[in-house]
């Protein structure tokens, strides 16, 4: 075990780099013949779809289920169309710029296995996607691994639960209060071994990487740089833009909110957590933006759990990649599809790192894509995984961003924010006050 025990203490993400790094030059030296590593990449994605369900289940579950019902009034409602529609603005977003810089085009991954894959596989229509999120029986749709109606039901069961566990009947309380814990335990286990699977990503997406290498030759690096550039300039919009135009719109100061909020966005980026981003976030709404309890102590973490716009943005960019990449650009219906289940995969990302790339692989999924070990789809999906944790920092500081520019816009409109903490003489004010209240 000491001959394994370099791997384990160094550090997760620089083993993924190096991974990637040898995947790529291993493939261009050896060429097609490195094809023989590729079940050590057919395992990664396996593990990865492994995990994808019951991510979602617990994950889902547990955050619906800690939402008192009666913050489901007005506050709520606000809270999460905000959320909703910034996350449908910002998967547009998305897709605009993959298909500005169209990264990913010209490579035809396996263009012959791709002729076989489109001409059997033909998208779901627009309308009929929606259909599907309700599911006929939710059961066949855990056990077909059909998401969206997964979680459609889970968030439909997570209210219910919440509703149980603040029942007037103490029994039935405490009954929703056992299976809680049971779920939130669960959601805990998950993470867990999210944790463990990562510490295979390196082999996988050395292997994985390898043999599109193996295929492609080092002109695949150019792609990658190309999603790359084309994801953080529409974060880089989406913040400024729609959150900076939103802003400004309910007459709160961007620039005031930007500057208050750069820890947490500094702290979203290094952890690639929203979830651990929520003790700095939540100290800056009440410290800095005097935004009241009532309001934050809902709202961030609600935001936390199911409002990620950067993700959103990233997995319009790579579906689009992917498309080209694999020699079938996304049509339009696909491209209006992906919005609808972008928004989705959003509610059913956990805020820890890595959740989105995960969660790709069900966007891809609803337009046709499956990320079968070995399609070509596959491989253009293992390339982005590569850079995940470069992509990752950045969505998780959008994501993060999002969430409190959401938060100020509802206390704002709910009168719940003290403009004081916003004036000119902010600092003043708060001192003398501060000097006041003590006189
Ligand atoms: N890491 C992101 C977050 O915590 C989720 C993701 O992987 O997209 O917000």
């Amino acid at each position: 075990m000491k001959l394994f025990s370099w791997y384990f203490k160094s550090n997760l993400l620089m083993r993924i780099l190096v991974g990637l790094i040898l995947g790529a030059v291993c493939g261009i030296i050896f060429g097609p013949k490195i094809a023989w590593v590729n079940p050590f990449g057919e395992i990664f994605i396996r593990l990865l779809k492994m995990i994808v369900l019951p991510v979602i289940v617990f994950t889902l579950t547990v955050g619906a289920a800690s939402v008192h019902p009666s913050q489901l009034g007005r506050v709520g409602v606000k809270a999460l169309m905000t959320y909703m529609i910034t996350t449908a603005l910002a998967v547009t977003l998305g897709l605009v710029f993959g298909n500005l810089f169209q990264p990913g085009a010209g490579m035809k991954i396996a263009a012959t296995a791709t002729q076989v894959a489109t001409a059997d596989v033909a998208p779901p229509s627009l309308v009929d996607t929606i259909i599907n999120i309700v599911p006929k029986n939710p059961y066949g749709a855990i056990a077909e691994g059909h998401i969206l109606p997964v979680i459609f039901f889970f968030l439909i069961f997570g209210i219910g639960l919440a509703h149980v566990r603040n029942s007037e009947n103490e029994q039935i309380r405490e009954s929703g209060e056992t299976l809680f814990r049971f779920f939130n335990g669960s959601a805990e286990v998950i993470y867990l071994v999210v944790q463990w699977i990562l510490q295979y990503a390196p082999i996988g997406v050395f292997a994985l990487i390898a043999v599109v290498f193996g295929k492609q030759g080092a002109e695949a690096f150019g792609p990658l740089g190309m999603t790359t550039l084309a994801v953080y300039l529409a974060f880089a919009t989406h913040m400024a833009g729609v959150y900076g135009g939103l802003l400004s719109f309910f007459k709160i100061n961007p620039i005031a909110f930007f500057s208050k909020a750069k820890e947490a966005i500094v702290t979203a980026f290094v952890t690639r957590s929203s979830g651990g981003t929520l003790p700095v976030s939540m100290d800056i709404a009440d410290t800095e933006m005097g935004i009241s309890k009532g309001v934050y102590s809902f709202s961030l973490p609600l935001g936390a759990t199911i409002n990620m716009d950067g993700t959103a943005i990233y997995q319009g960019v790579c579906a689009i990649f992917v498309g080209f990449a694999i020699g079938t650009p996304l049509n339009l219906s696909q491209q209006l599809t992906i919005i609808a289940t972008a928004v989705l995969a959003s509610i059913g990302t956990a805020g820890v790192p890595g959740a989105g790339a995960i969660m790709l692989m069900m966007v891809l999924d609803s337009v046709g894509l499956k990320v079968e070990a070995g399609s070509p789809v596959a491989m253009a999906y293992a390339m982005i995984f590569g850079i995940d944790a470069l992509l990752d920092m950045g969505r998780t500081a959008c994501n993060v961003t999002g969430d409190m520019a959401v938060t100020c816009i509802v206390a704002k409109t709910e009168q719940e924010m003290d403009e004081s903490y916003w004036g000119k003489y902010k600092k003043t004010v708060v001192a003398e006050g501060g000097a006041l209240a003590k006189a």
